[in-house]
Order: C-alpha cells, then structure tokens, then sequence
C-alpha cells in the first residue's frame, strides 16, 4: 500500500478542492486503511495532486507518425549533435521518448487520432512499444469505396452501423474519427478544394452525408465517443463558415470538433485573414452536444501529420525544411509536410491568438480540450507553456507585447481577462476526457479509481510546475520521481467492442477479394500478434 500524504488533492468529479490524503493498493484507489501502515508513505506538502491526466488528440504512432520519423531523422535524438534546438528534436519523436516525456507531465492515458484500417496492426505493435501510458486509437472512416457504395446505394442504417462496428472492433479502436468526409476519394479525382455540399465525383454522396450516416452509427452503436469530426477546409481562410455548418448539420446528437483552432478563421482585413473565434465559441456555447478540442499552435519547428491529403497536397508548398511525402490508399491516405510557425509571420500570430481565444472565450471546461494536435500544432511539450498562458494573464501578455500589432489587430485576443484556475486545469485534462471517451475508471481521484495520479510542486511558474511532475502513479506504480522517470511498465489498448453482424462480413469478404484481391481480415489487429499477455482494456459500450 501507498500513502500519498498531506497534499492539495484538485478532483472535481468527487468534489475534492483542498488538503487530503491518498491510498493505493494494488492498481487502484482504495480507502484509508484501519491501523495498517503502508509500504510507501509520500510526502506530498505543498504539492498539488489531480489524477493523470489524458490527451484525447495526439499523432503519437500508426503508418503516418512512422512515415515522418524517416521523412525527418535530423529530428530524432541521436542526430542532436547536427540538429538546432527545435522543438522536435527536443521530444525525441521516438516511441520511447513519447511514453517517457507524458509520464514526465503527469499524463496516463493518450488517443492516436487517426488510425487507418489498413495500418491497424502497424499502429497498435507501435502504440504497444510506447512505455507507461494507455493508449487508444480512433480508427478512419468516410473516404473509402466500400461505404461510399453502401451510402450511394442507400443500404439500410443497420447496414451502415454493422460495417462501422466491423471495422471498429477489427482494428482494436477505442472510436472512429472522420477526416474531410470524402475529399480524399474527391482528391482521387483531381478534386482541388471540397466542401460539405460537395459530392465525391463518381460516388453520388456529399460530405455531408457521410458525416451524418457516420454519426448516426456511432451514436447507436453506444460507442462512447461521439464521432471525431475533422471538418472540411482546414486551414482556409474563412472556413469558420464551414465549422458553424458542420455544428449546424450534426445537431441533435453529439458531436466532438477536432483542433478548431484550424477553422477559427475569418477573411477579414486586408490580407484577407483574420480570428472568427469568438463566432465559433458562441456556437460552442450555446451547443450543448458539442465538444471541441483546440489544437493550439505554438512557435517553433514542427511537422504536420495529416491523414487530410487534400488539404496537406496544397500545405507541400510551404513545407520547411523542403521535402514532403503525400500518399493515398483506398482509405484516407496521409500527408506528411514539416512546418515552421513563426513569431514574426502575420498568419501564424493569427492562428495562435485565434487557439488562445478558443480556450479562453468557450465557457464550459467540460466542453473545451487542451491539444495542440500533436505534431501538427506543435509538440505535446508544449502543454506547460500552454497552460501557464491561460492560468496567469500577466504571462499572456508579455507573450502577446513581442508580437507583431498588426496581426494581433486581427483577433480580440488582448481584450480577454480570463485567467484558468486549477480545477479548470483538472476538468479539461483530466475529468471530462474520461467521460467524452467514456472512461469510468480514471480521471478522478474517487475510491476504485484507477491508481493514475500526478503530483506537481506548487509554483509561481505554472509552465515549470506542470512541466516535471514530482511523482507520476500508473496503475499504482510510480513511474515518475522529482520529474524522472524511475520505471516504465507497459501500457494497455483502450479499446471498444460495439458487437459486429455476421451478414456484413461475408459481404465484405467478396467485395474485398474482388476489388482488391484482398481478405477483409488483414483489418483484423489479433492480441497474440502484440506479444503480450494482456495487451487490451475494454471499454464498455452504452448499452
Ligand atoms: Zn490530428
């Protein structure tokens, strides 16, 4: 038994905002032992204690991820010695280093957002060799033939709900995302721009209807995580329009926006480029059955990873340092574009007041997740900085005065007070994660919990006091010590089990070996090809 002792336990699922004490045995949370004295007490005084956090968006392997490791070796660790100190080559991007530097911060629990069904073994022996943290996977539907024929066909709804389910239990997901509905097929055809009345050439479905047949299933399936919606038009400007219309369409059934933060734009001004967060937040606002993550941009070299071909096939021609790799499969294909944001670009200071506002001008932090979109935005590690921007305005501000005024004039970033307090902290990275992906047993420090708890020093500095937790517990180990990882067990697999039908499976047999001279059971991710006992951890479906 463990004894975290004497700290400022911050949990506002059970209503825990001040001093107290912690036990854990085994892998979980238990209650104060009568007059048995723990094996480990902790000393936690002033220190600040939350369950470990969770980022529900976050590139962190999977075919793409792996495509830029060797698109960028002058990133990885071992090149530093002829690397600059950018941001990258600060996180390593390895598996080892990724699972090292969440324990590090106090994370327990991350989702790769954007597993292709044909990578889904790929995805899960690379998520499987990420140290510490639990993973989940969303898996990628909506550009493939196969359900574009069952939509254009108008198949039945129980149809369209036993291929999702197919395809989600096959691949070991935890979720099923969409990728800018269509527009890879659309690409396919020498499509340029696509929107979401556009139709796939070929396919007689718009965007839009593969978005709501899509939602629809996940929602009856009981998958706990609404479908993750990556809009069309990311990154245009303007493209806030499509963002509303996309809310607009879903509502009625709930609906997660991946990184707004990239359809936060506007056309105004004179080069044509502006915020429209506070549109999208007051959409956010009165919405109640939409969550958004913001997918916050930050200064520096990274590399984005996007399974948005058409999008990251215009996005080449700005890639720095100048190389690229734009692939495309009958699923999403994926595009790989490295990336410098700037301090002294106009449209880059944009983008990052436009996160900023987000966060700050979306009122419900049940609602609203901390994710720069990992690599896309900028690093994980970038999450402190992040932080201490929101919880102490006086650090927002000197950030704000190095910048160049006339970008700020576009957005209303200067204007906004708010500060984040420590139990806002604690809601958006760690209790309402669990509940969007329907995670009972973490994100909360209640008896029974799962033993994943973080202890910060509290500090002044709130990027340093995030940055090294002063222990990190997984699964009732502690990993982490003053800011050091001091053990690295092995992570599970988050994964759902909505319960597939037999008559979709002999349908998909035929079309697979016809089209492709394939078997759909090369989807199939089997536990005894990860090489471990017990590498999944289901997660219960609504029933
Ligand atoms: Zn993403």
């Amino acid at each position: 038994m463990i004894h975290l002792k004497g700290g400022y336990l911050v949990d506002p699922v059970n209503r825990l905002d001040g001093p107290g004490d912690l036990w854990i045995e085994g892998e979980h949370i238990v209650a104060p032992p009568s007059g048995r004295l723990a094996a480990e007490t902790i000393d936690c005084s002033g220190c600040v204690v939350m369950a470990g956090a969770i980022d529900i968006h976050s590139h962190i392997g999977g075919g793409s991820v792996n495509t830029a490791r060797l698109l960028l070796p002058e990133q990885h660790p071992a090149a530093l010695w002829r690397a600059s100190d950018t941001a990258l080559s600060r996180i390593g991007f390895d598996v080892e280093t990724t699972g090292r530097l969440y324990a590090e911060m106090g994370f327990t629990t991350v989702v790769e957002p954007a597993m292709m069904p044909s990578n889904g073994l790929h995805a899960h022996l690379e998520l499987a060799d990420i140290p510490i943290i639990d993973k989940g996977a969303l898996v990628v539907l909506g550009n493939e033939d196969f359900l574009l024929t069952l939509l254009r066909e108008k198949e039945s709804r129980s149809a369209v709900r036993d291929y999702v389910s197919y395809m989600v239990e096959s691949t070991g997901a935890l979720g099923v995302k969409v990728i800018n509905a269509g527009a890879s097929a659309a690409f396919k055809a020498n499509a340029r721009t696509f929107s979401l009345d556009d139709e796939v050439p070929g396919h007689g479905v718009t965007s839009r209807q593969i978005v709501l047949a899509l939602q629809q299933a996940v929602d009856e399936l009981g998958i706990p995580h609404p479908l993750h919606i990556h809009c069309n038009n990311l990154g245009v400007p303007g493209n806030a329009d499509t963002a509303l219309a996309t809310m607009e369409a879903t509502s009625g059934r709930a609906a997660h926006f991946a990184h707004v933060q990239f359809y936060g734009y506007g056309k105004e001004g004179r080069r044509g480029f502006s915020s429209a967060a506070a549109r999208v937040a007051e959409q956010v606002n009165r919405r109640k059955d939409v969550t958004v993550d913001v997918g916050q941009i930050m200064f520096g070299q990274t590399v984005t990873i996007s399974s948005d071909t058409l999008r990251q096939f215009t996005a080449r021609n700005f890639s720095r340092p100048r190389k690229w790799v734009i692939s495309e499969t009958d699923f999403n294909g994926s595009g790989i574009v490295p990336y410098r944001y700037s301090s002294s670009d106009f449209y880059n200071v944009v983008q990052w007041a436009v996160g900023l506002e987000l966060f700050l001008l979306i009122d419900d932090p049940w609602r609203v997740f901390f994710t720069t979109d990992h690599p896309n935005g900028a690093p994980f590690t970038a999450y402190p900085e992040l932080f201490a921007l929101l919880m102490d305005r006086q650090v927002r501000s000197n950030a704000i005065a190095a910048l160049p005024k006339r970008a700020l004039a576009m957005t209303g970033l200067a204007s906004i007070g708010r500060e984040y307090t420590l139990a806002e902290i604690a809601i958006m990275t760690r209790a309402a994660p669990a509940r969007l992906l329907g995670l009972a047993d973490r994100g909360h420090l209640g008896r029974g919990a799962r033993a994943d708890i973080a202890v910060y020093r509290r500090r002044e500095d709130k990027a340093e006091m995030f940055r090294h937790a002063a222990v990190t517990v997984k699964g009732g180990a502690i990993v982490v010590r003053d800011g050091t990882v001091i053990a690295r067990p092995e992570g599970r697999a988050l994964v759902v089990k909505p319960g597939a039908g037999s008559a979709i499976s002999r349908r998909m047999e035929r079309y697979y070996d016809t089209t492709f001279g394939l078997s759909p059971r090369f989807f199939h991710v089997d536990a005894a090809a990860l090489g471990r006992s017990d590498p999944f951890l289901e997660v219960a479906c609504r029933s």
